[in-house]
């Protein structure tokens, strides 16, 4: 292997999807996906579309992204974000959003550039910048205060630390609000602390904010792209997989003004060149069909952080209740919570792993039957003691998996 690919290590999701595999656990709040359907708009029009009357629909199509696609995203956003986005110029449909995290981290970060990334951070941004030669920067978001009702507001930077993270050889800032694991939607005076020494220095913001949709009043969600300043420098990455609960389609986008987005388009067109278009069909029907009823209670983009607040409620509780200390997120679909309150009822002794969040993890799968996801692999390796005491457990599934995780836990306990 290459060695600007590091060692190969497999990643916590290759890992734990096998093991989810091998324990058959009785409830899987591993991986964020939805073990439920998506709106049925959604599925029902690409089954229309695969077998419709327009057989073009089944070929390529406009490698940047399909027409009816950019086109609608550019009717979202645009008011979103308080300018008129040229869908030709300023947006591309990606392979999910890993591509266009991927396609402008290769797209901008030069062999030397430093990139700053917010722990715990997901995954694949660290590997995406050291495999485009640059050297990640890491900053943890740490608990002001350790309670028993923290929330993910309770997170917070170092403002000092941040800005002395930044030099002439920083290239790019990479943030996640909603952010995963933690859930936490970053405030106003928060992203105006990151987008000034962004423009102070003159560096790129990569916004990862595919969990845009899935934010629980009273927070609201804040893209730093409209804050003054930041549209120039901004590049802003969504997923039609997090906003229909379709995670399968893998179908992303980023949006950014067009000299930005130019450098994604070369990595794009030469890597991918274009997406499915069955796929990039049906979600622009989609989003045409949620447009059409945007300000009605229905509409899905509002009624999904609705649906699931109550599930967010309920998994908080239970695991009060079972001895664990999550904190609540203010968005995304994930708790993290800490689990060292409950280090006496398990032998950890057999686990080979080095991190103690994969040892308990493991040890907790096979026990009580709930799979879910060590943060330690959201940590850079100077910072991994910083998860240890945590699992991210997943809240967008059937209540009845709820129900049944609150049998198996209290079972276990
Ligand atoms: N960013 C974050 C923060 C994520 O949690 C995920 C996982 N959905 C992605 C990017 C990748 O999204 P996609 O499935 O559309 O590639
Ligand atoms: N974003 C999802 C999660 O954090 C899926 C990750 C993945 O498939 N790599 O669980």
């Amino acid at each position: 292997l290459p060695a600007r690919y590091g060692t190969g290590e497999k990643s916590v999701w290759v890992e734990y999807i096998q093991l989810a595999a091998e324990y058959k656990p009785a409830v899987n709040l591993g991986q964020g996906f939805p073990d439920y359907p998506p709106p049925e708009h959604v599925t029902k029009a690409l089954a229309e579309i695969a077998t419709g009357d327009n057989p073009l629909l089944n070929q390529y199509t406009r490698g940047f992204g399909h027409p009816r696609l950019v086109q609608n995203l550019a009717k979202l956003y645009s008011p979103l974000i308080g300018r008129e986005l040229d869908p030709f110029n300023e947006i591309l449909v990606t392979s999910g959003a890993y591509e266009a995290l991927f396609s402008a981290i290769l797209g901008h970060v030069d062999a030397g550039d430093e990139v700053i990334v917010i722990e715990p951070f997901f995954d694949c941004y660290d590997y995406m910048i050291t495999s485009a030669g640059g050297v990640p920067k890491f900053i943890a978001l740490k608990p002001k205060c350790k309670s028993d009702n923290m929330t993910s507001a309770d997170w917070v930077l170092d403002e000092q630390e941040l800005a002395s993270l930044f030099n002439s050889k920083t290239k790019m800032l990479i943030l996640n609000t909603p952010h995963n694991p933690l859930g936490k939607v970053f405030t106003r005076s928060e992203l105006e602390v990151i987008a000034d020494l962004c423009k102070k220095h003159n560096v790129l913001c990569i916004s990862d904010e595919v969990y845009e949709w899935m934010v629980y009043e009273p927070q609201k969600h804040i893209r730093i792209a409209t804050l003054p300043g930041m549209w120039e420098r901004t590049i802003t990455v969504g997923s039609a997989g997090k906003t229909f609960s379709v995670t399968g389609w893998k179908t992303g986008w980023a949006y950014a003004p067009s000299n930005l987005m130019r450098n994604l388009q070369v990595v794009h067109q030469n890597c991918v060149y274009t997406c499915s278009t069955p796929i990039q069909e049906a979600v622009a029907r989609s989003f045409e069909f949620e447009l059409a009823r945007y300000n009605s209670p229905e509409c899905y983009l509002f009624s999904l952080a609705r649906e699931l607040l109550p599930k967010r409620d309920y998994l908080v509780k239970i695991l009060k209740e079972n001895g664990f200390n999550p904190t609540v997120p203010e968005g995304g679909y994930f708790i993290v919570a800490d689990w060292t309150n409950l280090a006496n009822k398990i032998d950890l002794s057999s686990e080979p792993d080095k991190y103690k969040d994969y040892q308990f993890t493991k040890k907790f799968a096979k026990e009580a039957g709930v799979l879910t996801i060590p943060p330690t692999a959201f940590y850079s390796e100077a910072h991994k003691s910083l998860g240890e005491n945590y699992a991210r457990f997943c809240f967008i599934k059937k209540d009845e998996n709820l129900q049944l995780t609150e049998k198996l836990l209290k079972e276990w306990n």
